[in-house]
């Protein structure tokens, strides 16, 4: 039984396929928080901002078999055109993503790109890795098509990380009010002075945005 939270057809809007159109797959669950605000002071990941509880949102649902969750991807597809795209999201989607869903995917077209936060292994033929870590929670996967920390994580910053090999190495401010008495679009702007000046001391590093929240679309 697969559990999605919602799934919606967007633009990816940072790292390194941002603009490309995709079908977003966000499934419920993850191994880091509860998605309850009342864990989340012990919870390893304190930052999230999605919603993750639950199968009720935009076409979420269970699905029994990973031919019936790709058919429900594929029908958010809008055209034949171009090869489709679905992003695995969540939550922890590597708590659920599984070879034979991979397979499903490519049966219908589809290439398979995933956001992990690293902690489990990835299944067999996922053609975009993006691994995001989070905290201390200690990251498994040694070999990704992209790294994008969201900086600054006091437990996780870039130097952690250097076993990694990636295609692209990517920095994304952290949106949420780290500073109580500051307001949150103050913490944004020095948040991403402070990765502009991380990625200009370490050229390896390179700075995204989360395109789609500043062009205000989900
Ligand atoms: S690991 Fe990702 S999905 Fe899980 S709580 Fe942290 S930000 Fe949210």
């Amino acid at each position: 039984m697969y559990r999605v939270k919602e799934a919606f057809y967007t633009l990816q809007g940072e790292g390194a396929q941002a603009g490309r159109a995709a079908v977003f797959c966000r499934f419920s669950k993850c191994n880091l928080w509860t998605g309850r605000e009342r864990d989340r002071a012990r919870a390893v990941c304190t930052f999230c901002d999605t919603d993750f509880v639950g199968t009720d949102g935009q076409n979420g649902g269970q699905f029994a078999t990973a031919a019936e969750l790709a058919t429900h991807v594929a029908a958010l597809w809008p055209s034949a055109a171009g090869r489709p795209y679905v992003v695995c999201t969540g939550g922890e989607p590597l708590l659920q993503l599984d070879e034979p869903l991979v397979e499903a995917f490519h049966a219908r077209g589809f290439e398979v790109g995933v956001e992990t936060n690293g902690t489990l292994p990835a299944p067999a033929g996922i053609d975009w890795l993006c691994v995001s870590p989070k905290a201390d929670a200690a990251v498994v996967i040694t070999a990704c098509d992209e790294l994008k920390l969201v900086y600054p994580q006091v437990l996780a910053m870039p130097e952690r990380f250097t076993h990694i090999e990636a295609r692209h190495y990517f920095l994304s401010p952290m949106a949420s009010p780290a500073e109580p008495e500051t307001g949150q679009d103050e913490v944004r702007h020095s948040n991403t002075r402070r990765a502009t000046d991380y990625c200009l001391a370490h050229p390896r590093w390179r700075l995204t945005l989360q395109m789609h929240k500043l062009i205000g679309i989900d």
